[in-house]
């Protein structure tokens, strides 16, 4: 950050209003904290409902700011997107959680896909196949321990490129999962293209959150649906944001077998998740 007795910092502080100053401050304290590396990754597991294992893992950005803190990604990825900062930040996430899950595996705990986020953005561009294609060259990665997230609202952009990029993704070998499922608006015959190209639909947390026993509304029903959904088109499903025992335990009733949430754990630092996947391994 600029140094509070810089002359420079005095002008700008009295000539922009809030709003515009935490932007400048924001764009050049991004540009230098991929530098700094104050950006990190955490992971947070994603575990099977029948064994207790950690199946998967998805890894959640950080900003650890010198005088802000960490800083939540939805405050600073959006930005990220705006000023295209995103491309350098994306290149480093997808090769550190490449490193980092072949060295988990060369150091023997558990082989599991770890997933990243690509946002409706970069998903559509062209050179992310040639970035991901490169990185899991020179990591040594096996595509298939590599998952995207994307929004289901990604798909309801120009669909013949969609479907042309999830085909280079299924050449490859990664796994696709539909991030935040059930608010993306997508019709569920829109859906049907998609079938043997997604892997994953993850249900949104907010269906999760109004899971209880003595169901008062529909969300019961509709997250059956989208269990049901997901089954009939050969997709596995992970609900997001389980907290609690008894949405846990609805979720099992509803043959859900994959959850992501606080309930297990939240998403931790390296070093704490390998401790996580290694424990998982023993059980
Ligand atoms: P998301 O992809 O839907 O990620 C799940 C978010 O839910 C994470 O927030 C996670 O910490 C939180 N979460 C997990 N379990 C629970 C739970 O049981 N209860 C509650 N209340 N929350 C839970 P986080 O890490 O703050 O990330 C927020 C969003 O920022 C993500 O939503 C994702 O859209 C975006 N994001 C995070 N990392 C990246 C990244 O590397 N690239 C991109 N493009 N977006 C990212
Ligand atoms: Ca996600
Ligand atoms: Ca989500
Ligand atoms: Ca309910």
């Amino acid at each position: 950050a600029k140094s509070k007795g810089n002359n420079n910092y005095q002008i700008y502080t009295s000539s922009l209003d809030a709003e515009t100053y935490k932007s400048f401050t924001l764009e050049t304290d991004l540009r230098k904290a991929l530098k700094l590396n104050q950006l990190e990754l955490y992971y947070q597991p994603k575990i099977c409902t029948n064994t207790n294992q950690i199946i998967g893992a998805e890894a959640l950005i950080r900003w650890n700011h010198p005088e802000w803190g960490m800083v939540n990604p939805n405050e600073f990825i959006p930005f990220a997107e705006e000023t295209g900062l995103i491309v350098e930040i994306g290149k480093w996430i997808k090769e550190t959680v490449c490193t980092q899950n072949k060295a988990w595996q060369d150091n023997g705990l558990p082989a599991i896909p770890i997933s990243i986020n690509l946002s409706a953005h970069r998903f559509m561009e062209k050179e992310i196949l040639a970035d991901i294609s490169n990185i899991l060259q020179k990591t040594q990665l096996d595509p298939k321990y590599l998952e995207i997230e994307i929004l289901e609202s990604s798909l309801l952009d120009n669909e013949t490129m969609i479907l042309a990029i999830l085909d280079e993704f299924k050449k490859m070998g990664i796994r696709v999962s539909l991030d935040d499922f059930g608010t993306g608006y997508s019709s569920l015959s829109y859906l049907q293209k998609f079938k043997g190209r997604i892997d994953t639909l993850k249900i949104d947390r907010t269906f999760i959150n109004g899971l209880s026993r003595k169901d008062s509304d529909s969300t019961n029903f509709i997250t059956k649906m989208i269990i049901d959904l997901a089954q009939h088109l050969h997709m596995d499903v992970v609900a997001e944001g389980v907290e609690t025992n008894e949405q846990l335990e609805v979720l099992k009733e509803l043959n859900c077998n994959a959850i992501q949430g606080y309930i297990f754990s939240k998403p931790v630092p390296a070093e704490e998740f390998a401790a996580l996947l290694q424990n998982s391994k023993i059980k």
